[in-house]
């Protein structure tokens, strides 16, 4: 079982893990943390490269995260991780952001150097080369729907597809007006023509089933950037009846059991992918901006399983 530290732990860190060899100088903080797969990717990466250091993951509430950040550059950590729900409130708690990801708004990655905090998005690049390797496919030339457009992740996401100029792009988020706000802030990325038919290029549409109905007939790529299917009873955020053969569905969530998005993709004839190559490229970016050499690549993919 690996061990889960919390604040309290933080604020008497030296006394804590006095006995831990090779010293804990990164990790990842989420709420919930325990489904992270991180901590085993990135240890693999370290003793793949010999650097004497461990990453470990960190039980921290929203309230919490502004103090731990703080504590864990005040201990000499190298750099973190942030999963959900702190890609966005943590933007606020670094000392400087790198431009992208200033505009994306999120943060999943703090590297801590000279007295400082920088925090960098890799969530966008990672996605893009999961898509490539799993669907052999790029982004530009696909019509795409994302489902948890407001999310943090799910900003980094739009904001790659934008970048990549894809085809379409229709943003979908529980709380509409976060995908319509995303939807203005990308317009200027699809005001050229391209050669698909009236539609607009870029929409924010409500969670309702028939408008994602209507939209569904003319996807390529569904991605599923909730949070649902983090636990494995969480429904499926797409009914059923909605996925058709021609889909391609790419589900963030990192379990290697299929989620129910994924097992209704089955058994409707898509082609479906979990989170795992997502979670290795990015993580795999993340490495590089800590550590400033190439990332382990097959010994982060084998620990993945
Ligand atoms: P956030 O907490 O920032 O965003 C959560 C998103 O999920 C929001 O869009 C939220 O909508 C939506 N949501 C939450 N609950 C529901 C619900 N019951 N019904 C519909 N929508 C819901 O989380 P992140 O963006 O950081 O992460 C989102 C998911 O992506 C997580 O499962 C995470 O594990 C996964 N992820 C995977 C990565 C990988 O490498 N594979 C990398 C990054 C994330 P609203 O705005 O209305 O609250």
């Amino acid at each position: 079982m690996k061990t889960i530290y919390t604040l309290s732990d933080l604020r008497d860190w030296k006394k804590r893990t006095r006995d831990v060899t090779p010293s804990i100088r990164l990790g990842v903080l989420g709420d919930p943390v325990t489904h992270s797969l991180s901590p085993e990717m990135q240890n693999a990466a370290l003793q793949e490269c010999d650097i004497a250091q461990q990453y470990a993951p960190f039980q921290i509430a929203p309230d919490e995260l502004e103090t731990a950040i703080r504590l864990l550059g005040e201990l000499d950590f190298a750099g973190l991780n942030l999963t959900v729900p702190h890609k966005i409130a943590a933007l606020a708690f670094v000392d400087e952001v790198e431009e992208r990801a200033r505009k994306i708004g999120a943060i999943n990655t703090i590297v801590f150097r000279e007295g400082k905090s920088l925090g960098w998005n890799t969530d966008g690049p990672g996605f893009e080369r999961a898509i490539r390797e799993e669907f052999s496919v790029d982004l530009r030339d696909l019509r795409i729907l994302l489902l948890g457009a407001g999310g943090g992740a799910g900003r980094a996401l739009a904001y790659q597809c934008a970048r990549e100029n894809c085809e379409r792009l229709v943003l979908v988020n529980r709380t509409f007006e976060k995908a319509q706000v995303l939807a203005r802030e990308l317009a200027a990325y699809f005001s050229g023509p391209r050669v698909l038919g009236p539609e607009a290029r870029l929409e924010a549409i409500r969670w309702e089933e028939s408008a994602l109905r209507t939209q569904l007939g003319r996807t390529d790529l569904v991605i599923n950037a909730t949070s649902l299917g983090l636990a494995p009873l969480d429904p499926s955020p797409l009914p059923h009846a909605l996925i058709a053969p021609h889909h391609m569905i790419y589900d963030l969530i990192c379990r290697k059991a299929p989620t129910r998005l994924l097992a209704a993709a089955a058994e409707s004839g898509a082609r479906g992918a979990n989170g795992l190559a997502m979670l290795l490229h990015q993580g795999a970016l993340a490495f590089e901006l800590w550590f400033d050499r190439p990332a382990p690549l097959a010994a982060m993919r084998a620990a993945l399983g």
